[in-house]
């Protein structure tokens, strides 16, 4: 099988008018240099953006006239800021002004995303910015340690990428690929045993999954004691990986745990390497801005609101997107031990909508909520719903080991550590479902997404930082 897997792989990363492999080639090479030259890269590249969108795009054209900025004189990146950042509604509004007409319909690949609100949202992607993000993840693979031939599993819940893995010629592709997939939605305790004695069956040397199926997994291994002792390590994406999933990941498998951060609209954000100190931005391909409320950058250290803007995208570039996560800035000039040259952002804080208000102003992070279920046995899911501005509805599917009154003791937890004002309800359910895209989100507020200002000491540095130190 060794030799037709490498002719697979490498016809694999040939294929296609923009192979995959020359561009994962030229950022094997790219993330090794200075970040001066990398910024010089950069630059270029938005700079390159910026004049072809204001002479293609009509509704960037109007907003620079709008703000003055001048792509071809100004400094950039700095200019960027006088920019208003791209929203989800002006993407609803303004759909047809924001793409190039004349862009090949070959090169085009409509999406729709649904987002925290469920509106369906459009975007235009071209064939040349997908196949970049593609190869990113194929670097990423590699900084994980899936190399072409190494059997890797994923663990992934979002029905609409598993298409290609059904069937013969899923089947076919899987033993190609060396990898095992395995539909992460609705995992209950018998799907549980089976999926465990796949894996251990199928030895993958690398886990890859969404952060909250790889936690439930982790929490049914530690609680009926097995592991899957070919892993050596594990990616978790597509949601945030909260410190005390990780810890949770890393006890249950002893394998090294490395994060990914991306989105539909954008591909690859950023990755982590084996320093785990926060995530190396793709910055050959997008320009990443950790902002506060007024579109400003963030000081480093401090929580903001995530801007993408797409470096290499032409049918529908997204300039200052507003992607609606939250992550940590870093300062510009900070190596990372790894020798990469790309910058680094994070850790990611989570979704805008996952940070709830109290009703009387305290801001509580998601991590808030994961740290009141730590060390409670018998919790295996949970999810926080602010229904109002003092409402919280708690779901907990526990299991037989859960002590009795787990419900009094989460409300007694939450009015004292969180917020007195709430109005707690704790229910006590079978299952909760993962959303629309498969995604599973811990902690959502059903009231607009709540300002960044999540570095004033109760949100924060006390909760978040302190407790997960
Ligand atoms: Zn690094």
């Amino acid at each position: 099988m060794g030799p037709i897997r490498t002719l697979y792989h490498t016809t694999r990363l040939r294929r296609g008018a923009v192979p995959i492999g020359d561009i994962l080639h030229g950022l094997q090479r790219s993330q090794w240099l200075h970040p001066a030259e990398l910024e010089a890269v950069h630059e270029k590249r938005l700079r390159d953006l910026l004049r072809f969108a204001s002479r293609r795009i009509p509704f960037y054209r109007r907003r620079f006239q709008e703000c003055g900025l001048d792509p071809a004189h100004d400094r950039l990146p700095h200019a960027l800021v006088s920019v208003p950042p791209l929203t989800r509604d002006d993407l609803r509004s303004s759909a047809c002004e924001l793409v190039d007409i004349e862009a090949a319909p070959e090169d085009r690949i409509e999406e729709r995303t649904g987002g925290s609100t469920g509106e369906p949202t459009r975007f235009v992607l071209d064939r040349a910015d997908v196949a970049a993000s593609r190869a990113e993840m194929l670097r990423h693979f590699e900084w994980v340690g899936i190399a072409p031939g190494v059997r890797h599993a994923f663990l992934w819940g979002a029905d609409r990428d598993s298409w290609p893995y059904r069937g013969l010629r899923g089947a076919l592709k899987q033993r190609l690929e060396n990898f095992l997939w395995i539909n992460s939605f609705d995992l209950d305790e018998d799907a549980l045993a089976d999926v465990v004695e796949r894996l251990r069956s199928f030895r993958p040397r690398v886990l890859v999954g969404y952060a909250s199926s790889l936690v439930h997994l982790a929490r049914h291994c530690l609680r009926v004691g097995t592991w899957i002792p070919s892993v050596a390590a594990i990616e978790s994406s597509a949601e945030t990986l909260t410190p005390a999933d990780r810890e949770i990941v890393h006890r249950a498998f002893a394998a090294e745990v490395f994060d990914r951060y991306g989105s539909r609209e954008v591909g690859n954000v950023a990755h982590e390497c084996s320093e785990h100190d926060g995530l190396h931005v793709s910055t050959e391909r997008l320009h990443v801005e950790i902002v506060d409320d007024a579109g400003l950058p963030v000081a480093p250290g401090e929580t903001g609101r995530v801007l993408v803007t797409t470096l290499l995208r032409r049918t529908m570039p997204l300039i200052r997107y507003e992607i609606g996560d939250l992550a940590v800035a870093r300062s510009a000039g900070d190596e990372c031990p790894c020798g990469r040259g790309l910058p680094r952002i994070g850790p990611i804080r989570g979704r805008t909508s996952d940070v709830i208000r109290g009703p009387s102003g305290r801001l509580l992070h998601g991590e808030f909520f994961t740290h009141l279920f730590y060390d409670i046995p018998g919790v295996r899911r949970f999810q926080v719903v602010q229904e109002d501005a003092r409402r919280l509805v708690v779901s907990v599917v526990s299991d037989a080991e859960a002590p009795a009154g787990v419900g009094a003791l989460l409300r007694r937890r939450i009015l004292q550590e969180g917020d007195p004002l709430f109005d707690v309800e704790v229910r006590a359910v079978d299952s909760i479902v993962p959303g629309p895209t498969g995604k599973f989100r811990f902690t959502f507020s059903r009231l607009s997404p709540t300002s960044v200002a999540l570095d004033e000491p109760a949100a924060n540095s006390e909760e978040c930082g302190a407790r997960s130190a």
